[in-house]
């Protein structure tokens, strides 16, 4: 389990879901791995569980309470683990997101606002805060955490596969400019994994046991995807496996958005 040693990661909103076993995935394939998450204590426990796991040391897995929507506190993140951990990043992960599902009509200019903040701005800051680094030593790998809402859209879930097909665009806009200087920019498209965030997409709807039997009849494998399995896609794309992945996105949703249905 050697496949990101020595190398160091940042992954945003790493407390719980899809982060957590992103953190736990890279910690146990090596790397020194940084929970940059708006709820500390979450991180902490997470980061809590990792050293159990792995038998790391605190200054190889660190906690640090982040707000990916202020780019100065994930500079800040991005600091902590390079004094911290003694070398810099090599991979970030940005995972933090948000559910923003409503009418576009009955939108408000705060919930529109909050969408983009975290969805979009939140994947640019944590860019910003490492890629002057990757650029200058030649080397670096982005993965973004986009949704199969980056290229499909369900009525009522407004605005927020609006930033996520701009998570794409993101994607490929810094992958292709920094190419040339062997930093990778890739995204991950999740469909319907099992987290936090999914069963509050069921419990707000009027029958939650109802909806979660309609997501899995239109599941083409049957059942969801598990947190653990699109960590593992996270750590081939942070990986020396995947040099000459770049500017691209990998579904990972058992075939979901490939499946025709009225
Ligand atoms: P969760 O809600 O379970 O976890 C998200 C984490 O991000 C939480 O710990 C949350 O902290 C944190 N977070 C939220 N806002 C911020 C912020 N401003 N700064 C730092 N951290 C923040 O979500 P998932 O694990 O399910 O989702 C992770 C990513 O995967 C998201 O980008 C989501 O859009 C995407 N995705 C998820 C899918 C799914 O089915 N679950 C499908 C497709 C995409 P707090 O607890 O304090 O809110």
């Amino acid at each position: 389990m050697t496949r990101l040693a020595g190398k160091a990661a940042l992954i945003t909103g790493a407390g719980r879901g899809i982060g957590a076993a992103i953190a736990l995935a890279f910690a146990r394939e090596g790397a020194a791995v940084v929970l940059a998450e708006l709820d500390l204590d979450s991180a902490q426990q997470t980061a809590e569980r990792i050293r159990s796991q792995t038998g790391k040391g605190g200054a190889r897995v660190l906690a640090v309470q982040t707000d990916v929507t202020q780019s100065a506190s994930v500079q800040h993140a991005a600091s902590e683990a390079e004094r911290t951990f003694g070398q810099p990043l090599d991979v970030l992960v940005n995972n933090a997101g948000i559910n923003m599902f409503r009418d576009p009509l009955t939108l408000t200019d705060d919930d529109w606002r909050r969408c983009f903040a975290v969805d979009l701005d939140g994947v640019w800051n944590g860019c910003r805060a490492v890629l002057p680094g990757m650029v200058e030593r030649g080397a670096g790998s982005i993965v973004n955490i986009a949704s199969t809402h980056s290229f499909k859209i369900i009525p009522g879930c407004f605005p927020y596969p609006v930033a996520k097909h701009g998570v794409i665009g993101l994607t490929r806009a810094l992958g292709i400019e920094y190419a040339p200087r062997n930093v990778r920019v890739n995204a991950i498209a999740p469909g319907y994994i099992e987290t936090q965030l999914t069963h509050d997409w069921w419990n707000e709807q009027a029958d939650p046991a109802a909806a979660q039997q309609a997501t899995l009849d239109l599941q083409p494998m049957k059942r969801i995807g598990r947190p653990e399995e699109v960590a593992m896609t996270a750590v081939f794309l942070a990986s020396d496996e995947a040099p000459f992945i770049n500017a691209t996105c990998i579904t990972v949703d058992g075939g979901r958005s490939a499946l025709y249905h009225d």
